[in-house]
């Protein structure tokens, strides 16, 4: 069962009916109604049911690729983290939850590594500005979303946390590849 992304019309003038008030609210409670019985009517039946409850957690549904669950850190088939230290994620996020000690491997073809990248997950927003200003594609949003606790101090990610190997996140990877229309990091472009 697949998520679906509905565009919604906004119109920024009232008619004379939207002035009114209750008969929108008539329409509101007509379209709720609707609902409602058409849903009652699949229950009953088990036939085309078109609106549907998902009996989380035991059920879930496959999120549209557009979906930001919490920051993680691309890690590279070496184990180490593709990010450069660059700080920019860091000067973007618009909570101040990323904190990174960047360090440097002398000689190394990349010399700039994070040798401490902090994230604060109970103040990040799941906002992406971080995911949007990485020039490297080492920061992106996962799927994941159930972090939730009791101890406020258990929810600042360390890097060792926040790393997520390449292939489990190939399909954010692609997502924004095509959504940017970005190169890739080795050089090809999406098709
Ligand atoms: S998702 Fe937004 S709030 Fe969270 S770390 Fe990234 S920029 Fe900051
Ligand atoms: S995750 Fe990206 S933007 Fe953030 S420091 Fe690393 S390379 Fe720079």
């Amino acid at each position: 069962m697949s998520g679906q992304v509905i565009k919604v019309k906004r119109h920024e003038k009232l008619g004379v009916l939207e002035r009114l008030y209750v008969p929108m609210i008539v329409q509101g409670l007509a379209v709720t109604a609707g609902h409602f019985f058409r849903n009652l009517r699949g229950f009953i039946t088990g036939k085309n049911r078109t609106d549907f409850v998902v009996q989380y957690p035991d059920e879930r549904i496959d999120y549209p690729d557009a979906f930001r669950g919490m920051p993680v850190l691309v890690q590279l088939d070496n184990g180490q983290p593709r990010c450069v230290a660059c700080g920019l994620c860091e000067f973007a996020c618009p909570t101040d939850c990323i904190s990174i000690v960047p360090g440097e491997i002398e000689g190394a073809r990349i010399e700039r590594y994070p040798e401490a990248f902090n994230i604060d997950m109970s103040r990040c927003m799941f906002c992406g500005l971080c995911e949007e200003a990485c020039p490297e594609e080492a920061i992106v949003m996962s799927r994941e979303f159930e972090i939730s606790s009791y101890d406020r101090r258990t929810l600042n990610y360390d890097k060792e946390r926040l790393l997520v190997p390449e292939t489990l996140l190939k399909r954010r990877l692609e997502f924004l590849r095509g959504e940017y229309d970005r190169v890739h990091a080795g050089g090809e472009r999406r098709s």
